[in-house]
C-alpha cells in the first residue's frame, strides 16, 4: 500500500506507514471515500438551470446590463479607481439607473447583513456552449470583480462603485467546463498577467476572453462574448467544492470521514475509540443510527477536527 504522505510503498498488512508512520488507507476505503466525496460534490454544487452563475439572465430590477458603459471607465475601475455610476453609464437616464442601482445595493447589503455573504460583483464577459438536452445554453460569467456601491453627495442620490477585492474567475464556470467537456483550467493560467515578470495583477479582461476562447476551441459551439453586468452572485459553496477536490488523501486518512463514507474499518475504529466519556461519542451514535445528513453537517462545522 503507498503511503498517501510520504509515498513509500508498505506491506498490506500495515496499519501505519513504516516510514513517517502516517495512516496507511486500503483501496477498498479510498474508493468509498472517492464515493462519498463526489456524492458531496454534487450536492453542493448546482449545474442546472436556477444557477446564475451558469445560466445568467438579465433581471428586471436584480441585475444591471453594463453593455453600454463607457470602456474606459470600467477599465478604470477593475485597476481600483473609485468612479461614479453616471460615468460609468453616462448616456443612461439617471434616475431608473439609480432606483434600479439601489436595489442591488439593498440586496447585496442585505446578503452581507443576514448571512455574512459578500455578493456584489460586476461579472466581465460571458461564455456559452450548446446544452446537451438541446435548451437553454450555458450564459456563464467569467471574470467576477468583487465591488462596493456607496452612495454620496448631499442627498445621497450619487452612487460610486469601487473594487474591493482581487478579480476571480467564475469557479462555477471552470467546474462545469471540466465536468462536462473535461476542460482543465485554473484561474491563474487565465488570469496570468501577460508576459509577466512579477506580480502584476491582470487588469485587462480582453486578454482573459482570449485565452478561454482558445482553451475552449474543442466545445462545439463555444463563445466568448465581452458584455459586462452588475449584479449579486453567491458561489460561497464552491471553496468547500474545492477543498474536497484538492484533499482527497486527507480525506481518506480522516476516521470519521471515512466511517461516514461507509468504510467498515473506520467505523470499527470509531466504535472502539468512542466508549464511555469520549466527546466524539454523539457521532457514533449519529452514524449508528445512519442519519448521514446529521453527520455530514456536524463535519462541515468542525472542519478537520
Ligand atoms: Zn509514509
Amino acid at each position: 500500500m503507498r503511503c498517501p504522505s510520504c509515498g513509500v510503498e508498505n506491506q498490506e498488512s500495515l496499519k501505519l506507514c513504516g516510514k513517517c508512520g502516517s495512516q496507511l488507507v486500503t483501496p477498498a476505503r479510498r474508493a468509498a471515500v472517492v464515493r462519498a466525496r463526489d456524492a458531496w460534490i454534487a450536492k453542493l454544487i448546482d449545474l442546472s438551470r436556477r444557477n446564475k452563475l451558469l445560466f445568467f439572465r438579465d433581471l428586471k430590477t436584480g441585475t444591471m446590463d453594463l453593455s453600454q458603459c463607457d470602456p474606459k471607465v470600467l477599465d478604470g475601475l477593475l485597476q481600483g479607481e473609485s468612479v461614479t455610476l453616471s460615468s460609468l453609464l453616462p448616456h443612461a437616464d439617471e434616475v431608473s439607473t439609480s432606483a434600479r442601482a439601489n436595489e442591488i445595493r439593498k440586496t447585496a447589503l442585505a446578503n452581507l447583513e443576514e448571512r455574512g455573504l459578500a455578493t456584489l460583483f460586476i461579472t466581465c464577459g460571458f461564455a456559452t456552449w450548446p446544452a446537451k438536452d438541446g435548451g437553454r445554453p450555458a450564459e456563464s460569467p467569467v471574470i467576477l470583480a468583487p465591488v462596493a456601491m456607496e452612495k454620496r453627495g448631499r442627498e445621497g442620490r450619487g452612487l460610486t462603485l469601487r473594487l474591493v477585492g482581487e478579480l476571480q474567475i467564475n469557479p462555477v464556470l471552470l467546474f462545469s467546463l471540466e465536468r462536462e467537456h473535461g476542460l482543465r483550467m485554473t484561474p491563474e493560467a487565465l488570469l496570468e498577467a501577460k508576459g509577466a515578470a512579477g506580480d502584476e495583477p491582470l487588469i485587462d479582461p480582453t486578454v482573459v476572453y482570449a485565452r478561454l476562447q482558445k482553451n475552449g476551441a474543442g466545445v462545439n459551439g463555444f463563445r466568448v462574448s465581452p458584455r459586462s453586468v452588475l449584479g449579486n452572485f453567491a458561489y460561497q459553496k464552491m471553496a468547500m467544492v474545492k477543498d474536497l477536490q484538492d484533499n482527497l488523501d486527507q480525506l481518506a486518512m480522516h476516521d470519521l470521514v471515512a466511517a461516514i463514507a461507509g468504510d467498515p474499518g473506520a467505523r470499527g475504529t470509531l466504535r472502539s475509540a468512542g466508549s464511555g466519556e469520549s466527546p466524539r461519542e454523539p457521532l457514533h451514535r449519529l452514524i449508528d443510527s445512519g442519519t448521514k445528513e446529521a453527520v455530514e453537517q456536524r463535519m462541515w462545522r468542525c472542519g478537520d477536527g
